[in-house]
């Protein structure tokens, strides 16, 4: 673990003005206009980033297909791409603490969780793809023995990875890693608010020897330059994290332009359910309170609807109260806070709006509910909890993304299964019981990619991630993420 005083260190070197990170080389934005970087820490702005548009997109793509062609990337042996990837994962833990701190300067996440979730992660992700890519064969089909049917797995071609900035380094990774393992080259549009680490991620990356134009990074608005990578008619597939209304348009831009594949990683409204025979419940209230707080509740998964069975309520609301006021939130580069800042002061006018709407509607605030520490300027929001929340209230509907937790209560498990799958979204769940019957039954019923049995969150690469209904399609992470990255084709040969 990184120490405080690296931390300190650190967290005071000059950024300047970052450029793009195209065809293995940093550029200025063709329009010459930058982005300011301001830290949610302080509000202040310490870095700047190109503000990359059409033509910058355009530029990236066709580096991407240039070198994409050229095949000294997408048709070299898989130990070549597993040799130039295993160098990138060492690099990256080679400056993990200069990475871990520049993602937090950059989006507020506590540096214990940013330490491992970011750097730490994306090595160890792009080293199983790494050590994957040559151990994927094709196959031989049954057919008569006057025919041959090869089935060859091939690159897609040019992939666009757009990524949110909660985690961007690790989502980056789930997606960049699979498809530069495949053979494919890659144009990332990180997110604007978040986009250093995947800048330096680039750097890596050539410095590893991965060859000019395979991996490309275009910075800009979502609007201007992601807009552009989705209409793009040169690129093959979109693997994209995010929020719904940004899918929706990239579904759209792939129907308007070259039908290019599109892979959705969207929002939740998970649903952490709790029964009275659960096995320890003050263990369940301080683990369901991390898993909706920790990264101020910006979690894809983030636990953020809370059924508890009505006979243990009030015994596991009093454990649940004591285990979120021992959370700190505080400085998200000082080692003792447990939460840190919301990613930008937008984001923190949304969480605020969903507060307010909650009253309104009549749930009623248990803690938190308001910004604090103003005195540094940042933006830091008290872990929130309403009770009396209701089906029909815009917090038992609608993603907050936030550190704002909606509470109701059940009475059977018919109840909990119909509460829990009362939602347009499917991503994550978790139940907590003793009964393993009762784990299994849940784990049927519930609609989501991913069922918590007796935990919240913690799961690891070998595990696919990803949602049913609005919360998207397609998987990250696990060898099944590598089937997005891969063409099948056929030979059929006589013989
Ligand atoms: P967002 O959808 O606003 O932005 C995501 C990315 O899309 C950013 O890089 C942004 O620049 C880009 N973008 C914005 N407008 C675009 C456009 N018109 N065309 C193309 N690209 C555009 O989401 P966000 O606010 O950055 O992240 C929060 C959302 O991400 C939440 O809904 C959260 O649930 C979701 N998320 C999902 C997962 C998952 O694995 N399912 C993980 C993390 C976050």
């Amino acid at each position: 673990m990184i120490s405080q005083i690296a931390i300190d260190t650190l967290r005071k070197a000059e950024i300047g003005a970052r450029g793009l990170f195209i065809d293995g080389a940093q550029s200025e934005a063709a329009s010459g206009a930058s982005l300011p970087v301001i830290s949610p820490i302080d509000g202040r702005a310490f870095a700047s980033i190109a503000d990359g548009n059409e033509a910058d997109i355009d530029r990236a793509v066709r580096s991407a297909r240039k070198a994409f062609e050229k095949g000294s990337w997408s048709r070299a042996a898989p130990a070549f791409r597993k040799k130039v990837l295993t160098r990138l994962a060492e690099l990256i833990e080679k400056h993990v603490d200069e990475l871990a701190v520049l993602g937090v300067r950059d989006n507020g996440t506590e540096i214990g969780m940013a330490y491992k979730a970011e750097p730490l992660s994306a090595a160890g992700t792009i080293r199983y793809y790494a050590e994957a890519i040559d151990k994927i064969y094709g196959e031989i089909a049954p057919t008569a023995e006057n025919v041959l049917g090869l089935i060859h797995n091939e690159p897609l071609g040019v992939v666009g990875v757009i990524v949110p900035w909660n985690f961007p380094l690790m989502i980056g990774a789930w997606k960049i890693a699979p498809a530069l393992a495949a053979g494919n080259c890659v144009v990332v549009k990180p997110p604007e608010i978040a986009s250093l680490t995947l800048l330096r991620l680039a750097e890596l990356a050539a410095e590893a020897g991965l060859p000019a134009g395979v991996l490309n990074v275009v910075t800009g608005r979502g609007a201007v330059a992601g807009e552009a990578l989705g209409l793009h008619m040169d690129v093959d597939a979109i693997a994209f994290t995010g929020s719904g209304p940004v899918g929706r348009r990239l579904l759209d831009y792939s129907a308007r332009s070259n039908l290019k594949r599109v892979f959705l990683e969207l929002g939740g409204k998970s649903p952490n359910i709790v029964f009275a025979d659960a096995p320890d419940l003050k263990q369940a209230a301080v683990v369901s309170a991390n898993g909706i707080f920790r990264n101020s509740g910006q979690v894809c998964v983030a636990g953020s609807r809370l059924l508890v069975q009505s006979s243990v309520y009030d015994r596991f609301m009093e454990e649940l109260l004591s285990a979120t006021a021992r959370l700190k939130v505080g400085d998200p580069l000082d080692l003792a806070s447990d939460v840190g800042a919301v990613s930008s002061a937008e984001q923190l006018g949304k969480n605020l709006g969903f507060v307010a709407r909650a009253r309104e509607e009549g749930a009623r605030l248990v803690t938190g509910g308001e910004r604090i520490l103003t005195e540094t300027g940042g933006s830091y929001m008290a872990p929130t909890i309403f009770e009396n929340v209701t089906q029909d209230m815009q917090l038992a509907r609608e993603e907050v993304f936030g550190p704002v937790l909606g509470v109701m209560r059940f009475e059977t498990e018919e109840e909990a299964v119909r509460l829990a799958n009362s939602t347009v979204y499917g991503l994550a769940s978790a139940v907590w019981t003793s009964n393993l019957s009762t784990a299994h039954r849940m784990v049927r019923a519930i609609n989501a990619g991913v069922v918590h049995v007796n935990t919240y969150g913690g799961a690891d690469i070998t595990v696919p991630l990803g949602g049913v209904k609005q919360s998207g399609f397609g998987r990250d992470k696990s060898l099944h993420a590598l089937e997005k990255y891969l063409e099948l084709k056929t030979a059929w040969i006589a013989l």
